[in-house]
């Protein structure tokens, strides 16, 4: 969430929604401590991989060898900067990022149309005023295909579960209200999350997500109350923490240290 106080705008990007979700304290330690947020070797392992599609979808990788080398260079660059580790065998990560570049290369680049746009930004009017501030969507989305599907490329460490991503994630719904808004000339904005899932033996899926009129109307709805609660409490006191889900942890929690980690509990 980021404030344009002379134009009276609020922006609000999907991942920092995703956070509120996940522990609304978490969300705002995101907005006043933005310096703790660090990756971990999960996010260099989807960042390496994201590098290396771009290699091959922007011409510069056109075998799956040179995208593995886009991918093993890119990993060995950031891995040198400080990052958490988390429950990932380091002495795997090689033979993961293998296998995850032979998925994307055998398994979807196959499915994915050619000639679109890689990592493109939007910023878009949400339709909704909050507090006297007009809500705009931005971010970045993956890839968009000439024909008009949204690509979302993700490493995990098991496949996709389709049913609860269609259900309610956030992420299908922003990108194609900002594609819808954008381009009149596509009548129907499609979603895939390409998933790479790491391990030993190459494993990709292809999550097809369904949105219309109706997913955007809720978006505007949720997105309005979630503001108005944010823009109404001040950043500079607590907000409701949630302990309770898998992410808060050290190793998965930027703000673990400021937050629950600081009170010295063994579980
Ligand atoms: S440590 Fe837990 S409660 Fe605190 S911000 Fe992170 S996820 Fe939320």
């Amino acid at each position: 969430m980021k404030l344009d106080i002379a134009n009276k705008i609020v922006y609000v990007r999907q991942s920092w929604l995703n956070d509120l979700a996940i522990c609304p304290e978490r969300a705002r330690l995101g907005l006043v401590r933005p310096e703790f947020r660090t990756g971990s070797d999960a996010t260099i392992i989807g960042t390496a991989m994201h590098h290396g599609i771009e290699s091959v979808l922007g011409g510069s990788a056109s075998s799956r060898e040179e995208m593995l080398q886009a991918v093993s260079g890119k990993f060995d660059e950031l891995a040198k900067q400080p990052h958490k580790v988390t429950n990932i065998d380091g002495d795997k990560i090689p033979d993961y990022l293998a296998s995850m570049t032979e998925a994307f290369y055998e398994g979807i680049l196959p499915e994915v149309e050619l000639g679109g746009e890689v990592e493109k930004f939007f910023r878009v009017p949400l339709g909704i005023v909050v507090q006297g501030y007009a809500v705009w969507l931005e971010g970045t989305m993956d890839y968009l295909t000439p024909s008009g599907v949204i690509w979302d490329w993700k490493t995990a460490s098991k496949a996709y579960y389709a049913k609860e991503k269609q259900k309610s994630a956030v992420q299908p719904t922003v990108y194609t209200y900002a594609v819808a808004y954008e381009r009149k000339d596509i009548e129907n904005v499609g979603f895939n999350y390409g998933v790479m899932v790491r391990g030993d033996v190459p494993k990709h899926q292809i999550v097809p997500i369904s949105r219309n009129e109706a997913h955007h109307n809720w978006l505007k709805h949720s997105v309005g109350g979630a503001l108005h609660s944010a823009l109404a409490t001040s950043t500079q006191r607590n907000w409701v923490m949630n302990d309770s889900s898998n992410l808060c942890s050290a190793n998965w929690c930027s703000y673990w240290s400021v937050c629950k980690g600081a009170f010295n509990m063994n579980d």
